[in-house]
């Protein structure tokens, strides 16, 4: 039985509900194109709710790899649910079980199990979605506690549904498409988080699971695509971090510099980065921590 009652999961159902309306209203886009207003709403739209899914919801909430007043979480909340990311509840209560059990038995979107290959990918992308996965299995009391975090969690689709809105008032079907449209690559984009970067990229960093560093999702996503230095630090605000022949190297992270600015702003503190010291110790490859240790490699046969 679920610790939540069944209006609940009746308000979770059209979550996934919403996505397939989003997918099948993005094709209005081959009948009616986009106005270079419409191309820019796209788009917009597409950063300012993936810049809240990943610094709000992934990084704050999550994983509290920083602090920021009440009001940035809610807000930041609302709008990544306007994004169609369900609400701050379902999301963490995801996320942890995946971290919990990566690519393990119990990790809800492993594109290793239970499917493998081609079938493997869709589940981690987008068919995990249409499985008794999807209702969680209990709900992070931190987030329940919080009565505007609650409220959000269970009335996630009215956000979304009023940017639908709010589109169509400002440009007619235009907008509503580009809505769709932006919604739907949202939803994709932040779902390659699941499948590519536990499938295709480089290890740096020793973890106990297939988590990969990738540039392409770090690119559609603002920097989550580093998903290896993620797994390895999960704590870590900033997750643009290889290693390249013993030497830590910085990699391209919008969300850190979001966060860096919210800094600036008072808006964050007691942002959580790991040491060099620290990441070189991690390093998958024993030789780089020699190499930055300044000792001889060991080689064992
Ligand atoms: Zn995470
Ligand atoms: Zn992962």
């Amino acid at each position: 039985m679920k610790p939540y009652s069944q209006l609940t999961v009746i308000s979770y159902i059209i979550g996934p509900t919403l996505i397939v309306v989003s997918h099948v209203g993005a094709l209005l886009v081959i009948f009616t194109g986009l106005s270079w207003g419409a191309i820019t709403w796209t788009l917009l739209l597409y950063v300012i709710r993936m810049f809240a899914t990943t610094s709000i919801y992934h990084r704050l909430l999550t994983h509290k790899s920083y602090q920021a007043p009440a009001l940035v979480l809610w807000i930041g909340s609302i709008v990544a649910a306007a994004g169609g990311q369900m609400g701050p509840s379902w999301w963490k209560a995801h996320h942890t079980k995946h971290h919990q059990f990566s690519d393990q038995d119990h990790d809800p979107h492993s594109p290793y199990r239970p499917f493998k290959g081609i079938k493997g990918f869709w589940w981690s992308q987008a068919g995990w979605l249409f499985s008794s996965e999807f209702l969680p299995a209990k709900l992070p009391a931190d987030v329940e506690n919080d009565v505007v975090l609650r409220m959000v969690d269970r009335l996630h689709f009215i956000p979304m549904i009023a940017l639908g809105a709010i589109s169509y008032l400002m440009g007619g079907v235009d907008y509503l498409t580009a809505f769709f449209l932006s919604t739907t690559l949202l939803f994709h984009g932040v779902a390659t988080v699941n499948s590519l970067t536990h499938t295709a990229g480089d290890q740096p960093f020793s973890t106990n699971d297939y988590s990969r560093n990738n540039w392409l999702v770090a690119v559609l996503t603002l920097g989550e695509g580093w998903h290896n230095l993620h797994h390895a630090f999960q704590s870590s605000a900033r997750h643009g971090i290889t290693l390249r022949v013993g030497q830590v190297v910085y990699l391209p992270d919008p969300t850190f510099w979001l966060i860096k600015l919210l800094e600036f702003l008072n808006l964050a503190s007691k942002i959580r980065v790991p040491s060099e010291t620290e990441l070189i110790a991690r390093a998958k490859d024993r030789n780089h921590q020699h190499l930055a240790l300044g000792t001889e490699v060991e080689i064992s046969i």
